[in-house]
């Protein structure tokens, strides 16, 4: 069976201090007895100091939030997979709505994005989602029916075995409206079989989807409960020690 992830995104919050402090009381946290794998995605400039904070606690592990679709060079400003890696990350978000939005991210660039951090032994936490308007005119499916194919499917076996998907819907990001349970499952069911009839049933049954968008202490257990969604990407309540403990233990 599947073992429950618990992803907090940070985004770009926190200071140096505050990040510690936090990082520090997620690692304090997590026991021995915590059954969820907890993976926190910092910016950039804390995975050094807080991997040393992570290599003592098994159960945590880092992720970049972002990578360059580059290897190398003259590309003033990115970030390479290379470095997160060296840096101590085992996981990179690609294809966060944040990005696709704000940066302009397309299909075709997560795809090299995906390249980069499987050739460097990093695993892609995929993100996917429909907006309103989109859902609205019931073309949820379609969209994230394409995000996936073209930014993810073009890897091997291998490298699917490698990847977790975040379903994220746009419209349920950091507005305090979540997908129900219902809707979750129903698109998490989906996305397995597309899974499935890529890549079969072996590798469909092991992959974990996430479910991201407005995941709070009180709504957690009911979205985990689903058959098919096997943990969350947690945004804004990840940046609360408390509220993501909890979240943690509704997945334990
Ligand atoms: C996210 O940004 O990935 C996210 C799900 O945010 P929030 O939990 O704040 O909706």
């Amino acid at each position: 069976m599947r073992n429950k992830i618990i992803a907090g995104n940070w985004k770009m919050n926190l200071d140096w201090q505050e990040a510690m402090e936090l990082g520090n009381k997620v690692a304090a946290y997590v026991e021995e007895s915590t059954k969820a794998e907890v993976i926190l995605a910092v910016p950039f400039l804390y995975i050094p100091v807080l991997s040393e904070l992570t290599e003592e606690q098994p159960k945590i592990s880092l992720a970049a939030q972002n990578c360059s679709e580059y290897r190398k060079g003259a590309y003033t400003g990115e970030v390479s997979a290379s470095m997160i890696r060296s840096a101590g990350a085992k996981y990179v978000i690609v294809g966060h709505s944040e990005r696709r939005k704000y940066f302009n991210e397309g299909n075709d660039v997560l795809a090299e994005k995906v390249r980069r951090v499987l050739e460097n032994d990093l695993q892609p936490v995929y993100c996917c989602g429909e907006t309103l308007e989109e859902r609205n005119a019931a073309n949820h499916f379609d969209v994230v029916t394409t995000q996936l194919e073209t930014g993810l499917f073009h890897v091997n076996d291998d490298g699917i075995d490698k990847c977790i998907i975040a379903y994220e819907p746009v419209w349920a990001i950091g507005t305090g409206v979540n997908a129900s349970p219902e809707q979750a499952q129903e698109m998490h069911h989906f996305i397995r079989e597309l899974v499935k009839s890529k890549y079969g049933n072996h590798l469909s049954d092991k992959i974990s989807i996430l479910y991201g968008g407005s995941v709070t202490s009180e709504n957690a257990e009911q979205l985990f409960k689903c058959a098919d969604v096997d943990g969350g990407l947690v945004g804004g309540a990840s940046l609360k020690a408390i509220e993501f403990s909890e979240i943690i233990d509704a997945a334990s």
